[in-house]
């Protein structure tokens, strides 16, 4: 029995399949001697797809003190370590405490508008668009020094993690999830002898904050954060890093490389 890791809960996605998946699981782990808990559980189960991973560490409030991992029940679940076959590796490295974990760097964003400033934290990435989808304008700069006026549809800023979703979708590189960055992918940046934007993305270490500053004519914004849509009027700035704070995520033989091929190419 793990010295460490004694009880859990289990966030499952609304389909039968996966409520059928969560109560193999959690019989699987019962057997095993570790306890269900609704609170003050030591790992948190996500069972579903990727939206499961990310709705999990949601209602956690991106807890960096619990281990997070998610079996996969169809969906693309890049996110996802283990299926349902898998159940037995998972029992056996917590009964003899040798899993290993990744620390996954947590996107924080604070977003100024006139009215108020509201915190967001997120997994994959936010996007920024103007709420009518009209062109946006606004300056990008990175820890206070301009890069560049920017004239587009939008930018998403993603984490590592996020860096093989909506990111890739934009023409965005894909990142290994043991580095802390965070990508600015432009979303059809205008490039003519009016407007000059960076047309592929840039990367950039953990700690250095990214500000986006809307020219004050156009700055009602439809802000995504991880797939969950706010609308902001006069919004003055939007700050977004990745700095110390991590979630853990039990990991298992999944070679990064072998998961890109498996997941997008094969
Ligand atoms: P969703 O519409 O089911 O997500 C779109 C696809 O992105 C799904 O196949 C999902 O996997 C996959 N995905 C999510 N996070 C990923 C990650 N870190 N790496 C690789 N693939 C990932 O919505 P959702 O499941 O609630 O996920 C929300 C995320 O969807 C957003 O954060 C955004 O990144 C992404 N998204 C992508 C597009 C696009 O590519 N056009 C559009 C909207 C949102 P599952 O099939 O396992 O759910
Ligand atoms: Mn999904």
């Amino acid at each position: 029995m793990s010295n460490i890791i004694k009880n859990f809960k289990l966030f499952v996605n609304e389909n039968e399949k996966a409520k059928m998946t969560a109560l193999s699981v959690q019989r699987v782990l019962e057997d095993a001697h570790l306890k269900y808990v609704d609170s003050n559980y030591d790992l948190a189960i996500a069972i579903g797809g990727d939206g499961s991973f990310l709705r999990m560490v949601r209602e956690n409030d991106f807890d960096e003190n619990i281990y997070y991992v998610g079996i996969n029940t169809g969906t693309l679940g890049f996110l996802q370590e283990l299926k349902l076959e898998d159940l037995d590796l998972l029992i056996q490295n917590l009964k003899e405490d040798t899993y290993k974990s990744v620390s996954l760097g947590i996107q924080e964003t604070k977003v100024q508008s006139e009215k108020e400033n509201r915190y967001f934290k997120s997994l994959n990435e936010i996007v920024i668009r103007n709420s009518h989808l009209d062109t946006c304008h606004f300056d990008v700069q990175i820890d206070e020094r301009l890069l560049e006026h920017y004239a587009g549809d939008g930018m998403l800023i993603s984490t590592s993690v996020g860096s093989t979703a909506y990111n890739l979708s934009f023409g965005g590189s894909i990142v290994f999830d043991d580095f802390h960055t965070l990508q600015l992918t432009p979303i059809a940046p205008l490039n003519s002898k009016v407007y000059s934007s960076l047309r592929n993305s840039l990367i950039i270490p953990e700690n250095k904050t990214v500000t986006i500053l809307p020219k004050n004519r156009e700055n009602d914004f439809l802000i995504t954060v991880d797939g969950c849509n706010y609308i902001f009027s006069n919004v003055k700035r939007v700050d977004t890093v990745v700095n110390q704070k991590r979630i853990q995520l039990l990991r298992f033989s999944n070679q990064f490389v072998d998961k890109v091929f498996e997941k997008f190419l094969k």
